[in-house]
């Protein structure tokens, strides 16, 4: 191709109908792409983690959980106006009482059609079975299993306030993740299983999962559910970290984790569970913030940022 070749006459008239039709459309031909995400800044989402844990375990019904999840409403206030509170309960399986929960959401463009469902549980586990002798019937502090994606999940909300993706995004907190006894399936994923269920004509383009993403070695690969069946978006979100270059994230096949995302693969939604589970403090007494770190944070944070901008750009107007 010689750069000097002149345009042919056709190609130069095209050219100038282009340049006549466009101030007809009145700017809406075309869609201007959404600006690029701003930088997530990973100490202050790991003073969200910390300010969890301060509050003491979040074991459901208890007056720390009580104390983060007004923590969490006022921090998430803050962002949107659209903070709303479901409100539920069932029979403790290990007691004589109800049990109350409450998952916690956040809506940015409500009014769009097409969304994005972003999800962390804020419980933290009432025994640390991992443990042996009396520490394994207290509960886990869960700086990692619990509070991470909660604090990665709160810094990309301060995101959202001020940065439009270009497609509508929803912020959940779940409540009762991690209340089941060992082997007793049933009685997790409460949280989300009764989001799940109650969703109605609700959905999600992607759901985005991120449970114990603050492991200061963080190594998440591939987890084996959402690889199963959501390929094409666990590969969209690892190969936005590729071209990040996001410490920590390993683009190959991982466990299969039993996680928040199993009730939306169930209804043929596309889901995702960020996890690292190769966690030695997991359901431990020793899953505290010097087990995590800042840096760790910003890189789940600056991913699903980038996975965001991608979808919206993606998204039709
Ligand atoms: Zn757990």
């Amino acid at each position: 191709m010689n750069a000097r070749r002149r345009t042919p006459l056709w190609c130069r008239g095209r050219l100038l109908l282009l340049v006549v039709a466009l101030p007809l459309c009145g700017g809406r031909c075309a869609r201007v792409p959404p600006p690029p995400p701003p930088e997530p800044d990973g100490e202050r989402a790991f003073r969200h983690l910390e300010a969890q844990v301060e509050f003491g375990a979040r074991v459901p019904g208890s007056a720390a959980m009580l104390r983060c999840r007004e923590y969490l409403l006022r921090e998430l206030a803050r962002h949107t106006d659209h903070v709303r509170v479901q409100s539920f309960s069932m029979l403790d399986p290990y007691g004589p009482d109800s049990l109350h929960l409450a998952n916690l959401m956040a809506h940015f463009h409500p009014d769009r059609a097409a969304r994005v469902l972003l999800a962390a549980h804020y419980d933290s586990r009432p025994r640390a079975d991992r443990d042996s002798g009396a520490a394994a019937e207290l509960p886990v502090p869960g700086a990692n299993d619990g509070a991470s994606g909660v604090a990665a999940l709160l810094e990309v909300a301060e995101a959202l306030a001020r940065w439009d993706p270009g497609i509508g995004v929803d912020i959940v907190f779940f409540d009762g993740e991690d209340y089941g006894a060992s082997g007793d399936l049933d009685f997790y994923l409460l949280g989300s299983r009764y989001f799940a269920s109650t969703m109605g004509s609700y959905r999600p383009r992607a759901v985005l999962v991120l449970d114990m993403v603050g492991d200061r070695n963080l190594r998440i690969p591939m987890e084996g559910y959402s690889l199963m069946r959501s390929p094409d978006l666990v590969r969209l979100v690892f190969s936005v970290a590729d071209s990040l270059q996001a410490p920590g994230f390993v683009a190959a096949p991982g466990d299969t984790v039993y996680d928040d995302h199993i009730p939306f693969l169930e209804r043929g939604i596309q889901a995702v569970d960020l996890i690292d589970f190769d966690y030695p403090p997991w359901h431990t007494r020793g899953d505290l913030p010097q087990e995590c770190s800042a840096a760790s944070l910003e890189s789940v944070t600056r991913v699903v940022l980038h996975v965001l901008w991608r979808l919206g750009a993606a998204t039709g107007p």
